[in-house]
């Protein structure tokens, strides 16, 4: 297991020697001290970086995307200890983590180095007698704050893009899960990218999360993580005007229409919401049923939450695992406390299970709140197997319910209806909207925010965008010069 700072491609321990203690979720046994890294240490990697950064940018397209090829060959290669370490470290159980952290991993660095040979410029039609064309440059070096709800697979997600368009990366992942980031540093290294070109910094968020985006040789910064930081990163930002890409928080509404087939409703919710724990920001945690089928869809829904099986999460049989911290279980159990103040009706869950054998583990319950879209549960992201209830009773209710929020991440409707399906999928503000599904995503398909979930977006051709800039070029090919003025 690798446990040091990957800087300038080699593996080494901080200036100051600390570490950090990570630790895992279901049994909190040790799993490894490693390296913290400080301001002193995120100055050295943005200094690799960025002696890295002219030969990478120049490195050809094709070549920079073979070396990604060769990075998703390597994950693949390693794919049963990635997701053993993955589960270990985030508590995923290790079904989720080998058919999906692990697969969509590959499947980004597969699709970014595709890409890295497609980055196309443009020729603009502007007046006669000159030539105007358009390039998308690298920027420089680039700084990537990631959390801890998916760390594997957001490696991908960030080296992926930023690497194929020439970019050198200083990426720092959370703190309490920084194993699998460092053992992809390990393939980075192994398949051949130059010294330099890919830095690995777990460290905690005040310290060099802060010095990454305060750092004036960064030029651009890619956040993923709650609002409350973003704004923080926003401000720490402003010294030298790093280009920023903020991937926040959201509260997902998922609208229940009257006329939905409710077997895939059901299924489809649950994905929606307790995959991960429901530790995602795109995690439908607003179930919003036509008052019609409400009973019925909650019959069902319970029943199925009722039979979610709760364990170690090695364990293949296990369909929900710990959460991924004791700190993140506790604000989970209080907002379980703020609904019971407030006047919602715990339906299901709202506490820690009582089985002896997850005693020692992060677990909370399924948990669904009968509540009204001004309680704090409706309002706050809650980031557990939370999803609060409420009932509307006609289309321009949901709507309104749905988009009554300072986010705007995912959303999801169930309906047979497709004109009404169209209409409420364009009337809700939201960066993503599933239509009969949950929760896809593809490393083609744009996936961001509006509102305060954050801008810019990750994946497919707009990703790109985020991490070049346009060059644009003019010359005079046939232009006369006229006269400096009319005299
Ligand atoms: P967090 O904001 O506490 O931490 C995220 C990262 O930021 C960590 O690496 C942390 O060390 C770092 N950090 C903390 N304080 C910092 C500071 N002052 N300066 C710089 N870096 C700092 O978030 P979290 O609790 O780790 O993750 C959960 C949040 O992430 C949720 O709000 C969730 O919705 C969000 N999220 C968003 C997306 C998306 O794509 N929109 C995806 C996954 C998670």
């Amino acid at each position: 297991m690798q446990t040091k700072l990957f800087i300038g491609g080699e593996f080494v321990d901080g200036l100051a020697g600390g570490t950090i203690e990570v630790t895992n979720p279901f049994d909190q046994s040790k799993l490894a001290d490693v390296a913290e890294a400080r301001a002193e240490d995120v100055d050295r990697a943005v200094d690799a970086a960025g002696r890295a950064f002219p030969a990478w940018s120049r490195t050809s397209p094709s070549e920079r995307g073979r070396l990604l090829l060769a990075l998703a060959g390597a994950i693949e290669a390693n794919a049963a200890r990635l997701a053993e370490l993955e589960t270990r470290d985030t508590g995923h159980p290790i079904r989720d983590s080998a058919n999906l952290d692990v697969p969509r991993t590959v499947l980004g660095f597969r699709y970014f180095g595709g890409m890295a040979d497609k980055i196309e410029g443009s020729v603009i039609p502007v007046d006669p007698g000159f030539l105007n064309f358009v390039e998308r440059e690298p920027i420089g070096v680039v700084g990537q704050i990631v959390p801890w709800n998916f760390p594997l697979m957001f490696t991908s997600w960030k080296l992926g893009p930023a690497l194929a368009a020439g970019n050198t990366v200083v990426l720092k992942p959370a703190e309490l899960t920084p194993l699998s980031s460092l053992a992809v540093a390990e393939l980075v290294r192994e398949v051949g990218f130059p010294p330099g070109v890919v830095n690995i910094i777990p460290g905690y968020g005040a310290t060099a999360g802060q010095r990454l985006a305060e750092h004036d040789r960064v030029a651009k910064l890619s956040f993923t993580g709650s609002t409350v930081t973003g704004r923080k990163i926003v401000q720490a930002s402003a010294g030298n005007l790093k280009k920023l890409q903020l991937e926040l928080g959201g509260k997902g509404p998922n609208i229940v229409f009257d006329d939905a087939e409710l077997d895939a409703a059901v299924a489809g919710s649950a994905f929606g919401l307790f995959h991960n724990q429901g530790q995602a920001c795109i995690a439908g945690t607003r179930l919003l049923l036509h008052a019609s089928i409400a009973d019925r869809f909650l019959d069902a829904f319970l029943a199925l939450a009722r039979s979610i099986r709760l364990g170690d999460p090695l364990d293949r049989k296990t369909e929900m695992g710990p959460l991924t911290s004791r700190i993140h279980q506790e604000r989970v159990l209080a907002y379980c406390d703020v609904a019971r103040r407030e006047g919602g009706e715990i339906l299901i869950g709202g506490r820690a299970p009582t089985d002896p054998a997850l005693a020692r583990g992060c677990f909370i319950e399924p948990t669904i709140v009968r509540a009204a879209p001004h309680h704090t549960v409706c309002r706050d992201e809650v980031f557990g197997p939370f999803a609060s209830v409420t009932t509307f009773s006609d289309d321009d209710e949901a709507i309104r319910i749905a988009n009554d929020t300072r986010y705007g991440l995912g959303a999801g409707l169930w309906t047979a209806d497709l004109r009404r399906a169209h209409r409420v999928a364009k009337a809700i503000r939201s960066g993503m909207v599933w239509v009969n599904c949950y929760k896809r995503v593809h490393p083609a398909s744009p996936f961001g925010g509006v509102g305060e979930s954050g801008y810019g977006r990750e994946m497919g051709f707009d990703v790109m965008r985020e991490y070049t800039q346009a060059k644009s070029v003019w010359i005079n090919v046939d232009a006369k010069i006229p006269p400096f003025y009319p005299r």
